[in-house]
């Protein structure tokens, strides 16, 4: 008899579609059957900072639409290389806000662990461009520094996994910290931000939801979605499992020009989510990163759309308009006055 060879170590689903992620914009172009559209695509800014995209992302994309809402979060253009005054390396000050290995406490009552520096995708306006976070993640030694950090600090009642994305870490070792938190008595309430329920549905798998079911604490997750058009069937059943698992499901979306800066869009967007289960929660002014201006709506355009939003939404699906101001102690909303300002349309 033929001894049977050893039986390779199945990757789970999520990781496998993980590491398929397209990250050549030729391929993306290609998929897309744009291959020949006239896009200042950008082999310079692909470089600064990779394009990086699941497949099943790529497949909510429109087929031949240059100007796909989704497409336009993750392609890398010509116009992230034009330097734009105000525009920075540490749009919202958490360089200086570190207090501890990868821990920013900044608010009060909840103390945000940047768990990793990982993502699934690479969304061209967010901040980690020009920040991998290599050494600093909470994750790292066991989570010791960060876990020192909130046992030492009985004000911290809300232990907040951000990144990077959180969910990129696998279930076993965000166990390893829920297991350490659970003796630590002031600590109430969980919140994950994560977009791989929305970019990357299949990272909700049993194993996670099982993890997450068995917590001692309420928990929030928030996800981040941007359009309606990120949502189909795959992320409706994530969705389902999560709210099955116990969780509460939040959305905060940046106002992003091109992509969601019509009434419509933002609509849309809300009615979408909420039929998923998921309640919208902040609208972001764009934090302003180096190589990201062109996304950038004024307040007196996000005033008028949000305006416009409450006029015709149910009160429960309109966001809150902010803005992260670094030094503040909370979200800033965002008012006609709100940031001494003058807007046009007040000008
Ligand atoms: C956004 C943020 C939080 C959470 O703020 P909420 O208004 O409670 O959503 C906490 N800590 C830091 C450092 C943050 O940037
Ligand atoms: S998922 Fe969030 S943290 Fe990751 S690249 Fe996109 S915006 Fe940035």
């Amino acid at each position: 008899m033929i001894p049977a060879a050893p039986l390779p170590m199945q990757p789970r689903r999520w990781q496998q579609a993980w590491r398929e992620a397209v990250r050549d914009p030729r391929e993306l172009l290609a998929l897309l059957g744009l291959q020949d559209a006239a896009l200042a695509v950008s082999e310079e800014a692909a470089v600064q900072f990779a394009l990086r995209v699941p497949r099943g992302f790529v497949a909510r994309m429109r087929h031949g639409d240059p100007h796909d809402p989704l497409l336009r979060q993750v392609l890398p253009l010509d116009a992230e290389l034009r330097a734009a005054p105000g525009f920075g390396l540490d749009a919202v000050g958490d360089g200086a806000a570190k207090a501890g290995h990868g821990v920013i406490h900044k608010y009060a009552g909840r103390a945000l662990l940047v768990a990793t520096g990982s993502c699934a995708v690479n969304c061209r306006y967010c901040f980690r461009r020009h920040f991998p976070y290599a050494e600093e993640t909470a994750a790292a030694g066991g989570w010791r520094a960060a876990l020192a950090v909130i046992a030492g600090d009985p004000t911290i009642e809300e232990v907040l996994l951000s990144g990077g994305d959180p969910l990129s870490l696998a279930t076993s070792k965000l166990a390893e910290l829920t297991d350490a938190l659970r003796s630590i008595p002031h600590v109430r309430r969980l919140r994950i931000h994560t977009r791989l329920p929305i970019v990357l549905p299949e990272r909700v798998d049993d194993e996670l939801c099982a993890w997450l079911a068995a917590l001692p604490w309420p928990v929030a997750i928030v996800v981040h979605a941007n359009h309606a058009n990120e949502f189909d069937a795959s992320v409706d059943a994530a969705m389902r499992a999560l709210r099955d698992a116990g969780a509460v499901l939040l959305n905060q979306a940046v106002l992003l020009r091109g992509v969601n800066d019509t009434v419509d869009a933002l609509a849309a967007l809300a009615e979408r989510g909420f039929a998923a289960g998921v309640l919208p929660y902040y609208l972001h002014q764009l934090d302003r990163v180096a190589g990201a201006a062109h996304f950038e709506v004024d307040d007196a355009t996000a005033l008028a759309l949000h305006a416009a939003l409450v006029a015709r939404q149910s009160g429960y699906l309109v966001p809150r308009l902010v803005r992260e101001v670094a030094g503040d102690a909370s979200k800033r909303a965002v008012l006609p006055t709100g940031d001494g300002r003058i807007t046009p349309s007040m000008a």
